[in-house]
């Protein structure tokens, strides 16, 4: 039978006044006007207010008094006294909140005052993909594995082996909290034996250990937009682990991977290409192709472009991720320097030497 005394967390023996004083302080807690977006605020608030209801009024208490020496039933027969009737209304009925616990994997449910079953946001799950360069600038479609909670099918959630139920708790009879007179004051804590869950299990269910869930493997498409890098994380809200007692699922965090490029550099939304050019190109200028995204651009190298030279092919960098448009490409210019020369080419060579009577270590020594 359902104990008023735990719902408004007070002694037994507490005066009309403590009672007051705790469904003032519960009512204004579990008020569902203070609790948007709670779906059970409204039910607790219905159980505290009942609880008042009968413990409020001396007349309701000592018939509901009673009925706790009997064990649950009215004295007299069951013939409902004065009010009777509406209090015993519930009584005795748990099939409901049975139906509502959906127990999750790993701790941290339970909750102080309230009774059902705790609502648990699920947790949030990291997965990582890999992409290749190209896929991570073009964007993609990636299917992911996640393991996904569900409810346990031999058991039905409950944790309890198939044929058997969890029992209510014996300790806290349902509540989930246990209140406790410590001198002159009540105290409400959540009850170790059912740790705030309000039943116990006596024979776990062996497919799921007790849990009420077992996992299963689904796979979800994943859209990559076009320009992540290496470690970007990707949120999708509600697609991690499934809550508990009714409470929204965790996020699916994914975590890209992206392989490096043969071709490019990352520099923010940039991206760096090396482009070898002949010493002749760099002193001469010239005109030569870079690959870019998009296929191959016309570069103008300008004369007398020395070694590492960065020339900027404006838009053809990497996506940006935030805003528009995208960053753009730098041609590093490289200078190959000839290993070997032909006869003709070392006399011509030479002739040009002879011209250029300029000495390049003429700063080293001045
Ligand atoms: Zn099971
Ligand atoms: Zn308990």
């Amino acid at each position: 039978m359902e104990d008023l005394y735990a719902t408004l967390g007070v002694s037994r023996t507490a005066s009309a006044d403590e009672i007051r004083k705790a469904y003032r302080a519960l009512a204004r807690k579990h008020h569902p006007d203070a609790n948007p977006d709670d779906p059970k605020a409204e039910e607790r608030f219905k159980e505290i207010s009942h609880a008042h209801d009968v413990l409020g009024d001396p007349e309701k208490r000592r018939e509901y008094d009673a009925r706790l020496r009997f064990g649950g039933r009215a004295p007299n027969g069951g013939g409902a006294g004065a009010g009777g009737g509406a209090d015993m209304g519930g009584f005795g009925d748990f099939a409901d909140i049975f139906s509502s616990i959906f127990r999750g994997g790993g701790g941290g449910r339970g909750r102080g005052q309230g009774g059902a079953a705790a609502a648990r946001r699920g947790a949030d799950v990291e997965v990582e993909v890999n992409l290749s360069f190209e896929q991570a600038m073009a964007g993609a479609q990636v299917p992911v594995q996640v393991e996904t909670p569900v409810a346990c099918s031999d058991c039905g959630g409950s944790g309890a082996r198939p044929g058997t139920s969890p029992r209510l708790c014996p300790e806290c009879k349902g509540r989930g909290v246990l209140g406790r007179d410590v001198g002159s004051f009540a105290f409400s804590e959540t009850c170790p034996r059912c740790g705030g869950n309000g039943t116990v299990i006596d024979d776990p269910c062996p497919t799921c250990g007790g849990t009420g869930s077992t996992s299963t493997r689904t796979q979800i498409k994943v859209k990559i937009p076009a320009g992540v890098k290496d470690g970007t994380r990707i949120r999708l809200k509600g697609k991690g682990q499934a809550g508990a007692g009714g409470g929204p699922a965790g996020d699916l965090q994914v975590v890209t991977r992206v392989a490096p490029s043969r071709l490019y550099t990352r520099r923010g939304d940039d991206l760096v290409i090396n482009v070898p050019v002949t010493f002749v190109e760099a002193a001469l200028g010239a005109q030569v192709e870079v690959p870019t995204l998009d296929g191959r651009v016309k570069l103008t190298v300008p004369a007398g472009s020395a070694e590492g030279r960065q020339l900027r092919i404006p838009g053809k960098g990497a996506p940006r991720l935030k805003g528009e448009g995208r960053g753009d490409l730098i041609a590093k210019l490289h200078l190959e320097v000839p290993r070997e020369l032909s006869k003709k080419q070392q006399d011509l060579l030479r002739r040009f030497a002879d011209l250029d009577a300029r000495d390049p270590r003429e700063t080293l020594f001045s």
